[in-house]
């Protein structure tokens, strides 16, 4: 028995949904590694990833078999009854990570909630309640709940909803002098993301986040790493902390970590997580079977040397092609980023008009993103065939040239 479906197109958007989003003129309706194809057939390139999400790209075997066997098994049971495909993607998380202890949730504003309130919790257990502060840099963004909006630096999305979470200073990330100018002793936590993503691709400098990993020890206040875009094999490592050798004490996961299934993890140690006692922190969701049958897929086949150094490989062929096509057409001033995670900033001549490339890259046939007005962002599948980067370049420069009016 199947369900009735009635015609749907674009224009339905704005009859039935919320006006939040503004999403493109086609609507995707399959993928398939790589490519996706629209209501009319046509077929394009995939960078988006939905947005750093498709790990795997579009229908990944792994990921299918995973999914369609758990859904035929059990689907959903609560946090009343822990189930086995959670407990065995927890042991995965576990043994590939700093971390001893991991909650499940459903998105990275959620891991960030349960991260925030896990250093406020610590703080208040052994410090008592006026050691709340948290600092946070300018630009960064760590989700849409209103703790999350107050902790992200970015006023647009934390204005107009009444009085904001309090006890949140930001300061200019990669300035070491700033963060110590903000930590003291009443600081629980500093929040940074290892790569800023929606502020730009813009990553973490060594020396900023090693002075950030001893400022917290000198002040006891938590480390915290949003690598809710970063990780999960986005760097070319399973976590961009990797990468720097420096460990965080709490780190939020989420878009890459489910492959497209709504899925999210706070990881942090066993000595810091015994302070979310039993009723302290929860969610109906979180580690459901399905989602945690799909997560513990994802990382069987990201973290594998082979996906972790084709990463870098493919980090490469972007790049340089990038940079080719930013010189020839004077549209980017610097391509930069980590591993499958670019970002093209915009010359002066192009600023904040990186939605223009958006359009008419799919118009070529390409899926890109921006991240933010300034900078033109990629962040396609791991394991994007070469062959597959080299035609979604070719649109994107067709798209560029006309663009540029040559
Ligand atoms: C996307 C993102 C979030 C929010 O994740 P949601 O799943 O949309 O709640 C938080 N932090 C970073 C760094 C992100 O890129």
């Amino acid at each position: 028995m199947s369900v009735e479906q009635v015609p749907v197109q674009r224009a339905d958007f704005d009859q039935v949904m919320v006006p939040n989003y503004a999403p493109a003129a086609f609507i995707p309706v399959r993928g398939q590694g790589s490519r996706v194809w629209d209501q009319s057939g046509r077929e394009l390139v995939d960078f988006s990833g939905g947005i750093a999400v498709n790990v795997l790209g579009h229908a990944h075997p792994a990921l299918v078999g995973a999914l369609t066997e758990q859904a035929n098994k059990l689907w959903h049971v609560s946090n009343v009854f822990t189930n086995e495909p959670a407990l065995r993607f927890a042991k995965k998380l576990v043994d590939a990570t700093f971390a001893d202890r991991v909650f499940f949730c459903n998105s990275g504003a959620e891991a960030n909630e349960a991260a925030f309130k896990l250093a406020r919790r610590v703080a208040h257990d052994l410090y008592g309640p006026d050691k709340y502060e948290i600092v946070a840099a300018l630009n960064s963004f760590h989700g849409r709940t209103l703790f999350t909006v107050s902790v992200g630096g970015q006023p647009k999305y934390s204005d107009g909803f009444g009085p904001k979470i309090t006890g949140i200073t930001h300061v200019p990330f990669n300035d070491l002098d700033a963060l110590k100018a903000a930590v003291s002793d009443k600081t629980c936590a500093v929040v940074l993301e290892p790569i800023q993503g929606e502020g730009g691709v813009l990553p973490a400098e060594l020396e900023y986040l090693q002075g950030a990993r001893k400022l917290c020890d000198e002040h006891n206040a938590l480390l915290v790493f949003d690598e809710v875009q970063s990780g999960m094999g986005r760097s070319g490592h399973l976590f961009a902390y990797m990468h720097y050798g420096v460990t965080p004490d709490i780190l939020s996961s989420a878009k890459s970590i489910g492959g497209g299934f709504p899925m999210a993890a706070m990881l942090t140690t066993e000595k810091l997580a015994k302070h979310l006692a039993v009723g302290v922190h929860g969610t109906t969701y979180g580690g459901n079977p399905l989602a945690c049958a799909v997560g513990e897929a994802v990382i069987d086949v990201v973290n594998t040397p082979e996906v972790l150094a084709g990463v870098k490989a493919k980090h490469e062929l972007f790049k340089a092609r990038l940079e080719k096509i930013g010189q020839q057409y004077g549209v980017f001033s610097q391509v930069r980023g980590m591993g499958l995670l670019i970002g093209c900033v915009l010359t002066d001549a192009w600023k904040g008009k990186a939605k223009e490339f958006f359009n008419a890259a799919e118009q070529e046939g390409v899926m890109v993103l921006q991240a933010g007005p300034d900078v033109v962002r990629f962040a396609p599948s791991l394991v994007v065939e070469d062959a597959d980067i080299e035609e979604g370049l070719n649109r994107f420069e067709r798209a560029v040239a006309k663009l540029a009016g040559v």
